[in-house]
């Protein structure tokens, strides 16, 4: 026994992992499977099975598998389409990736898919993930937004080997820094800010360029001391590059700001790609994905890369998607929130993760959708219907079912036997329980009633023109079914639903809802699925997920 788990995880170690397996993660492997296993007879065996499949050749590996264990075979080739496929990764390749968001503002579905891709990518690797604040302009840092980001980053599922923060490393900066300028590779420039963009934009260079090192490095140590604006440390690179981020970009600035984290301790800061660059670097950041407004700034952090001696991190852009008819500029929403046309952050129509959430789309679904957008480089427009396809697939599995009425329309229906009705919380999954009613002669309905027309009260009963016809379920009947409520208060609780266009909707539900938990994502049957946002003491308030 002891030995054929071994064989069969050292064969699938090593097809995974181009005809090499690995013998720590056969062990591994073995113990999960049979944690008694663990022990130096185990190491000993497993040292001997995996040299013998490592001699084995790749082709005669998956014929092996294919004998002793195919279900291990089966699993590889259901696995879904790999969408980092074009990259090329070759098995058993060490991967480390990032997301470094600055924090700055409320994540949107866009910033989701950024993480999710690179968080994706290690994982489908055994690699490592880092997450980094990029908080080195103290003029953008707001405090609140780390807390923000880590909990909306974990609510997706994202679990991070490492969380850094870019101001940490302030010391680095300056002493790589102070490396370059020795080296002539950087210098200060104390030109205008008007007249500097002019100069790059024509692409001539500007006196400063003639200091020396010595020179330099005392305008660099003076720069805290200095008006902001006055004194700029910049890259000595090529004034007439047809990539203007070439241009002597700068690498060092004044802010005089508060940082959120720093407090006044630092007046001069890196500049993003300086920092961004440095930031990989250290890490060791393998691969990265990013949107495309980056692309131009690809070439420079490249360059600072090699200029500083470290590993280059290979980075690939892909086109941002928009949602149709969705506002994502921070700006516009932070007036339109000011105006109170927009409820906060977390309003209805927005695809910020707070909204999301708060209406209840789910972190799988969000993950499936951004996933499914691929990382093609020609941007597109999406829709909510793409996203709400994904979040459906989640929640018909999962959300129990409530009746609602809305119209307080109340019917009475003649020789109505009085009856104890039992409803599935779920119709295809019975141990989710079940909800009871105690019925009579009136009804909720939400329905406009036709003369001569069988209507069935679903679970419960046949009825026409106001007369009760049957109890059983006869499709002879071609009785139209219908949701109902006991028109009994004591079985009844008062439900609103918020809208996403802010309107709310006023109706009844039976008593069981009450038994949902705030966050809680339930469906209206027939109607649409609601997230349980408030209990209050005569009503529940929920937000409207989707259809
Ligand atoms: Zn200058």
């Amino acid at each position: 026994m002891l030995d054929y788990l071994i064989y069969k995880h050292a064969l699938q170690n090593a097809v995974k992992f181009n005809g090499k397996a690995n013998v720590g993660s056969v062990i591994g492997k073995v113990i999960s499977e049979m944690p008694s296993a663990k022990g130096p007879e185990l190491a000993a065996k497993a040292q001997k099975i995996v040299e013998k499949v490592n001699n084995m050749a790749l082709q005669q590996q998956v014929e092996e598998i294919n004998n002793v264990a195919p279900e291990l075979l089966e699993k590889k080739e259901t696995k879904e389409k790999d969408i980092f496929a074009f990259l090329d990764i070759k098995p058993g390749t060490k991967i480390t990736t990032a997301f470094p968001p600055g924090p700055e503002k409320y994540p949107h579905i866009g910033h989701a898919k950024a993480l999710l891709v690179n968080y994706e990518l290690a994982k489908r690797h055994d690699g490592r993930f880092v997450l980094r604040f990029e908080d080195t302009n103290p003029k953008l840092v707001k405090k609140e937004f780390y807390k923000i980001m880590l909990e909306n980053f974990s609510w997706l599922g994202v679990k991070w080997d490492k969380l850094e923060y870019a101001s940490d490393y302030m010391e680095k900066f300056y002493q790589l820094g102070e490396d370059l300028i020795k080296k002539d590779l950087a210098y200060a420039c104390t030109c205008e800010k008007e007249a500097m963009r002019n100069k790059r934009f024509k692409g001539e260079e500007c006196d400063c360029r003639l200091n020396g090192p010595v020179k330099n490095m005392e305008l660099f140590k003076e720069m805290p001391k200095m008006e902001e604006e006055s004194c700029i440390i910049r890259l000595k690179l090529d004034m007439q590059h047809k990539n203007t981020t070439m241009r002597d970009p700068a690498i060092f600035r004044i802010i005089k700001a508060k940082h959120a984290r720093l407090g006044i301790k630092y007046k001069v800061w890196p500049s993003y790609d300086f920092q961004n660059a440095i930031m990989d670097g250290i890490e060791g950041i393998t691969h990265r994905l990013r949107s495309k407004e980056f692309e131009m700034r690809n070439e420079l952090q490249r360059h600072i890369q090699k200029l500083l001696g470290f590993k280059e991190t290979y980075i690939y852009e892909f086109a941002r998607f928009e949602l149709e008819g969705v506002e994502t500029k921070g700006r516009i929403i932070r007036e339109k929130i000011q105006n109170k046309e927009l409820l906060g952050w977390d309003d209805p129509s927005l695809a910020t993760l707070v909204a999301l959430r708060r209406r209840g789309f789910t972190p799988k679904a969000i993950k499936d959708f951004v996933l499914s957008t691929g990382l093609s480089k020609t941007e597109s427009t999406l829709t909510w219907d793409d996203l709400i396809i994904h979040n459906r697939r989640v929640l018909d599995k999962e959300a129990k079912r409530f009746f609602m009425a809305t119209n307080n329309r109340k019917i009475k229906i003649k020789y109505a036997p009085k009856m104890t009705a039992k409803a599935p919380l779920h119709p295809d999954n019975p141990k989710m329980g079940f909800r009871v009613f105690k019925t009579g002669e009136e009804f909720y309905i939400d329905d406009d009633l036709k003369p001569r027309q069988v209507y069935r009260l679903m679970h419960l009963f046949n009825f026409k023109d106001g007369e009760f016809l049957s109890k059983e379920h006869n499709p002879e009947l071609k009785a139209k079914i219908i949701h109902w409520l006991p028109a009994d208060e004591k079985q009844l609780v008062h439900v609103e639903v918020l809208m996403p266009d802010k309107s709310v909707v006023k109706g009844l539900a039976e008593k069981d809802i009450k038994k949902l938990k705030v966050s809680e994502v339930a469906q209206l049957e027939r109607k649409y699925f609601v997230r349980l946002d408030k209990k209050e003491k005569t009503k529940l308030m929920f937000w409207y997920t989707h259809q």
